[in-house]
């Protein structure tokens, strides 16, 4: 049983890492400018496990009581666990106890406590702020409107024991990806004016991560198409 599960995950890791390298060689980039995020929400620790046997360093989770339960689960194996869901701000300070990077912060009410949680821990934590390519209006919009990105990336700036790096940003669903991360690479190339350090750009997901490392991305996000189909609805 384990070793089916570990053979698949192989090969979807196998295939995801090529899709990178190939989408990397048509952008001109080289594959090491890309890092890979196995995104492992709904899946059990042992699949966590797995993962690290077979080179995977960086793994992301969406929601505080499981990521929480399974990096405590896993804290023998030295991942970066990536928080990567909404975030409230009476849970801030608790994700800043595992999260290596916090990718999802959108609202400077949150500043205070991720800083807090991290003083805490005694450990710098990594900052992404999530940016919105919803437009403006739109239901449902999660992330940061881009005109707020400077006021918030300065809050960062002066919190203790956050280190800004980057920007994260999911494309809209009913978007063409390639026009979203398009606005994504301006709004990030008008962020790294003011804040040069915030060199990550955290875009792509399964369905579309060609798209986002044509315009930039840093990193993507991989869920199903390395775990296979979440038991549950998203
Ligand atoms: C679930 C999730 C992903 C991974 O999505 P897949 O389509 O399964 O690759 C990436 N980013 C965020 C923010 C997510 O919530």
């Amino acid at each position: 049983m384990t070793d089916d599960r570990r053979d698949e995950l192989a090969a979807n890791l196998d295939a995801v890492r090529r899709r990178i390298a190939v989408s990397c060689d048509d952008a001109g980039r080289d594959a090491g400018e890309v890092s890979l995020v196995v995104v492992t929400k709904f899946f059990p620790a042992s699949d966590v496990r797995l993962l690290a046997d077979l080179g995977v360093t960086d793994v992301g989770e969406n929601r505080h009581q499981e990521a929480e339960a399974k990096a405590a689960e896993c804290v023998d194996l030295g991942l970066r666990w990536h928080f990567i869901g909404g975030l409230q701000s009476n849970k801030a300070a608790a994700v800043a106890a595992y999260a290596d990077v916090v990718e999802s912060l959108d609202r400077a009410k949150l500043v205070g406590p991720l800083s807090r949680g991290a003083h805490a821990r005694g450990h710098d934590v990594d900052v992404l702020l999530q940016v919105s390519l919803d437009p403006p209006g739109a239901d449902h919009r999660s992330g940061a409107d881009p005109a707020d990105l400077d006021e918030l990336a300065r809050s960062v700036e002066e919190a203790g024991m956050l280190r800004l790096r980057g920007l994260m940003a999911v494309a809209p669903l009913d978007d063409d990806p390639l026009e979203a991360f398009a606005r994504l690479a301006a709004i990030h190339a008008e962020l790294l004016t003011g804040h040069p350090e915030a060199t990550v750009l955290s875009a792509g997901m399964s369905g579309d991560l060609e798209a986002a490392i044509r315009h930039g991305a840093t990193h993507v996000r991989v869920g199903s198409a390395v775990l296979g189909p979440r038991p549950t609805n998203q």
